[in-house]
């Protein structure tokens, strides 16, 4: 067994935390990474993966204890993923797809504002949700984003539900669904629209189109860089049609999550983190003579490789060290200082993850990029982690800069 990305002891894990992710290094190394090549070579989605997660109950990881999941919070579910990540980037990033239905609609909407009867509605709805996942093995994804502003935080959404009947109807489309196919439920957010008034962020919805809905269609090809195993297709909604109880979340409630519960956008970074370890895991084993299809030959005794392998653990602890910081101070109305550590934590992890990776190829050297070791798929999903909006590399940079140097109300 490989030792724990965060040393029970020394990050002072609780014994819930320990023992989760106990448990999910477990299941990366027996289940995951033994088939994470063959995603990755076909570009297909992890299916045998999700059917042993199911099974050993995975699915519901953040399902509170009293509605019948594991109860994991925010800090226990990414430091459970990143071992995850660890083993299989595309794993661990869809399965983040998936548990964020459950915790954005669980505990980071316990945290928000809405009157009883709002309150009780949702608790009924979620529990219609929670039950799919449950009790049938409902696997639900997170296509947010359209090609333009809008994934970004900065424009409505164009994908829009008129109100008809008991339900919406819903036009628009989706580019990099991943799980698009493959998830029983997409948890797509939509603006719904009024009459002829212009499109609000404040009436951004979140709502769960089944699969089969009529006029739901997955389309395009899927053949990436990285992350191949997401299968990030395109949706398009044709006038699909779903009842109210479809919500994931009452009317405005999106807005005000985005607003006051921002560590919300870092469940990308634990895959990423997972990865940034994975590439130093496979420098040591390879550089020890002891990485599994390769001949034992032993070069750790360079300076130049001792080195290297210094660099990249500072690197990698001074990663693990922030990220942690930011995933423990996680909740409703951080302060400022809170927000630009989880930015910088966010910028941080993924540039790191594809910096660690690309040094550990340039110092294991030619014969470790060879496709049939997994260093060279680390090394291409790696780098997709900066691309994710809305917080990408290049938008945490804008926004820790601007908000360094200006108060609220401020411009020159
Ligand atoms: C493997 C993979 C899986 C994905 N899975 C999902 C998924 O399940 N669900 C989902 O919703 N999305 C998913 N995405 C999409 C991802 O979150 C981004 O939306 C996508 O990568 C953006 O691509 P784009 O070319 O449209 O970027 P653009 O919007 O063209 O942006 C390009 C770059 O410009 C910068 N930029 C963007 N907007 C602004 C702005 N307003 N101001 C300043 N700079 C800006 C950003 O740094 C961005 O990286 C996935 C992406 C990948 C690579």
């Amino acid at each position: 067994m490989d030792v724990p990305i965060f040393d029970p002891r020394g990050f002072r894990l609780t014994a819930f935390e320990a023992d989760l992710c106990a448990r999910a290094r477990e299941f990366g190394a027996r289940v995951l990474a033994p088939r994470a090549a063959q995603w990755d070579r076909e570009a297909s989605f992890p299916v045998a993966n999700y059917d042993d997660m199911r099974r050993e109950g995975w699915l519901g990881i953040c399902i509170g204890r009293e509605e019948g999941g594991w109860g994991a919070d925010f800090r226990a579910y990414c430091l459970a993923a990143a071992e995850f990540g660890r083993y299989c980037g595309a794993t661990a990033l869809t399965w983040n797809m998936h548990v964020c239905s459950t915790l954005w609609t669980g505990l980071l909407t316990d945290d928000l504002e809405m009157d009883e009867e709002t309150r009780a509605t949702h608790r009924g709805r979620r529990a219609l949700h929670y039950g799919r996942i449950l009790g049938e093995g409902a696997v639900f994804s997170q296509p947010f984003s359209e090609g333009g502003a809008a994934a970004a935080g900065t424009v409505a959404f164009g994908t829009t539900a008129t109100r008809d009947g008991a339900g919406f109807r819903i036009k628009g489309r989706k580019i990099f669904a991943s799980l698009a196919g493959h998830a029983d439920f997409y948890g797509i957010l939509c603006t719904e629209q009024h009459d002829e008034e212009k499109l609000s962020r404040r009436d951004t919805l979140y709502l769960a189109v089944p699969k089969d809905a009529p006029g739901v269609s997955v389309e395009g090809e899927w053949d990436p860089l990285g992350m191949r195993g997401t299968v990030s297709r395109n949706l398009a909604f044709r006038d699909v049609w779903v009842p109210e109880e479809a919500m994931l979340m009452p009317p405005g409630l999106y807005f005000q999550a985005a607003s006051r519960w921002p560590h919300m956008f870092m469940t990308l970074t634990p895959t990423y983190m997972g990865l940034a370890q994975a590439a130093l895991d496979f420098t040591i084993r390879y550089l020890r003579g002891e990485q599994p299809g390769t001949p034992p030959v032993k070069r750790r005794m360079y300076p130049t490789k001792q080195i290297a392998v210094a660099e990249m653990r500072v690197m990698l602890e001074q990663t693990k060290a922030l990220w942690f910081a930011a995933v423990s101070e996680a909740g409703p109305d951080p302060s400022k200082e809170a927000v630009l550590r989880a930015l910088a934590a966010q910028h941080t992890v993924m540039e790191n993850a594809a910096a660690l990776a690309a040094k550990a190829v340039r110092t294991c050297g030619g014969q470790a990029m060879l496709k049939t070791l997994p260093l060279e798929r680390i090394f291409r999903d790696s780098r997709c982690g900066s691309l994710m909006l809305p917080w990408t590399a290049e938008l945490c940079i804008d926004r820790i800069g601007r908000d360094s140097l200006y108060e609220k109300g401020e411009a020159d």
